[in-house]
């Protein structure tokens, strides 16, 4: 055993506010500046759900399988405008 690597690894990020350097650029509706509330719509979704019939008839779900055959769409959630091309380059 190395003595060196029993201390724990800290790596701390310190953010000071206001920032003007941005580390990730945040998505912003051209249309309405909206930054904050956004809603997804995926299509062609398909569920697969196994159930276990009881004695008395109850089906219990025991495994849920999701597939996304898309698209997924992303939207701005003020104004409705569609801004997947915008999340896709994040
Ligand atoms: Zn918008």
């Amino acid at each position: 055993m190395n003595e060196k690597n029993t201390l724990p690894r800290i790596h701390k990020i310190k953010i000071k506010k206001p920032f003007s350097i941005k580390y990730r650029e945040k998505i912003i509706c051209p249309y309405c500046q909206n930054s904050e509330d956004f809603y997804e719509i995926i299509e062609n979704a398909t569920f697969f759900i196994s159930y276990l019939q009881n004695y008395d008839g109850f089906l219990e779900p025991i495994e849920e399988e999701v597939e996304i055959l898309g698209p997924v769409k992303f939207f701005c959630g003020i104004c409705n405008a569609e801004l997947t091309q915008l999340k896709k380059k994040i």
